[in-house]
């Protein structure tokens, strides 16, 4: 157990809960009114993870900062998990989004904005044809569904403890003895994932070549960096052999760049070099209304296109009505444009080196055994002594009661991180003084656990 001292957690916990409870009497109110017809008073019920009582209901959100419906101003380190990567409400994006909402924002019909979204996506990430959808998981969904149809394979392969969304095929994990198993938590799998899926380790070339000498693999999916368990960053060298045995087995690489692109304006595949068959972002692009996105190099879009038929391609799997509709292409054109550009990088990532160092330095001062990862605007501590070299390793650093009580000591402190794991994201809004809010909280909460 990564923090030993359970009777004192316990204190520390109960005391954030009573400080909670006694700040946010209007969110409690907001949550009475809202159980009789939202389990947990959510709208979507993974919601309820938050540390606390109720959850916390938003009021109003500018930039980096949100304010609660007690009035309570929030740095937001969370920033909707990526969702609002742009800050939120970022004018332009607004100024877009708004103008295309009172011309018109569903037609089934495209508007300029497609062509000049595809363009800029094609750029930035170097493979030219583009497609649209309304969230990461139907862009991974479709081009798992692409891979199968070129290459005649009926699975994927994918890492340990990978997240791509909601998309069957990815709930899959390793068990002790190398099997294929759900994932703990999988909620109502169709069907065991072995059928559809083989796992590798991150940062296991050895594996990889095993699983892919089967001749059933259709398309590896994978994060160029875990960043869904803690931030698992890649070997030197492991992308390159990554490509080199999809390329000899046939495989499809698909490189889901949704959390990485806090490594620059092209993610991890311009800053890095890196050369996949598709690429997929989501969450951030539209500016903070669902926008998702897939790219394919021109073979494997030729391919695709040649293998469908018009008749029947609206009923082949890959679809969504309102996928590429004329708002959400209006918020990417705009956000890639004037808000996520290739100038608000370096500001972004000063600030998650900032963040870095401030809770390195509270680590270092009581001599706590937990580390810190940074991948360019995105930062991450986890309570283990050494960076993770795969999902397994940052898995069984996992500590539910210790994680739950950091985040609950900074949102009383007016601090939001994710709750899914000990994460931080800057947005080129987020401020110095931002970052400092939470270098000042955290060491408070290093204090209160170690001193
Ligand atoms: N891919 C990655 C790498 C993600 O982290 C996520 C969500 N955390 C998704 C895909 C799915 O995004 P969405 O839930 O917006 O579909």
């Amino acid at each position: 157990m990564p923090y030993e001292d359970r009777a004192r957690l316990a204190g520390l916990w109960q005391a954030e809960i009573d400080l909670f409870r006694a700040q946010r009497p209007r969110s409690a109110q907001l949550f009475a009114e809202a159980t009789p017809h939202l389990p947990d008073g959510v709208p979507m019920l993974w919601m309820a993870k938050w540390p606390g009582p109720w959850p916390v209901y938003v009021q109003s959100a500018s930039g980096s900062h949100f304010l609660d419906v007690d009035g309570i101003d929030h740095v937001d380190l969370c920033l909707g998990d990526t969702g609002a990567m742009c800050g939120h409400a970022p004018p332009p994006a607004v100024a877009a989004i708004s103008a295309q909402l009172a011309k018109g924002s569903t037609f089934m019909l495209p508007t300029a904005d497609a062509a000049a979204a595809a363009a800029l996506l094609a750029e930035r990430f170097g493979v030219p044809a583009w497609q649209f959808s309304l969230s990461a998981t139907d862009a991974n969904r479709s081009l798992i569904r692409y891979a199968r149809q070129v290459t005649g394979r009926p699975k994927i392969v994918v890492h340990d403890y990978c997240y791509h969304g909601t998309v069957d095929e990815a709930y899959a994990t390793l068990d002790d003895s190398g099997a294929v198993v759900e994932r703990r938590g999988t909620i109502g799998a169709p069907v065991p994932p072995s059928l559809t899926t083989a796992v590798v380790p991150f940062n296991d070339i050895e594996a990889l070549e095993v699983v892919l000498a089967t001749g059933e693999i259709a398309a590896m999916l994978m994060e160029p960096a875990l960043t869904n368990i803690g931030i698992v960053l890649p070997d030197p060298g492991y992308h390159a052999a990554v490509r080199e045995l999809c390329t000899r087995f046939g495989v499809i690489l698909i490189i889901d760049e949704t959390h990485t692109l806090s490594a620059g304006p092209g993610g991890m595949i311009a800053r890095d070099g890196l050369d996949p068959d598709a690429v997929v972002v989501g969450k951030s692009i539209g500016g903070g209304i669902p926008a998702g996105a897939y790219g394919m190099t021109a073979s494997f879009s030729a391919l695709v296109r040649e293998s469908l038929e018009l008749e029947d391609i609206d009923v082949g799997g890959v679809g969504g009505t309102l996928a590429g509709n004329a708002l959400s292409l209006a918020g990417i054109r705009a956000t890639l444009s004037q808000v996520l550009t290739a100038d608000a990088f370096p500001t972004m990532i000063d600030r998650a080196t900032e963040w870095t160092v401030g809770v390195q330095s509270a680590l270092d001062e009581f001599h706590v055994p937990w580390q810190v990862t940074q991948l360019g605007a995105r930062a991450e501590y986890s309570f283990r002594q050494t960076a993770p070299h795969d999902g397994a390793e940052a898995a069984h650093a996992d500590d539910f009661e210790l994680q739950q009580y950091l985040h609950l000591h900074a949102l009383n402190r007016g601090i939001l991180i994710t709750p899914f794991h000990n994460m931080a994201l800057m947005a080129p809004s987020t401020t110095a003084a931002d970052v400092e809010r939470h270098t000042v909280a955290f060491r408070e909460a290093v204090v209160s656990l170690f001193a």
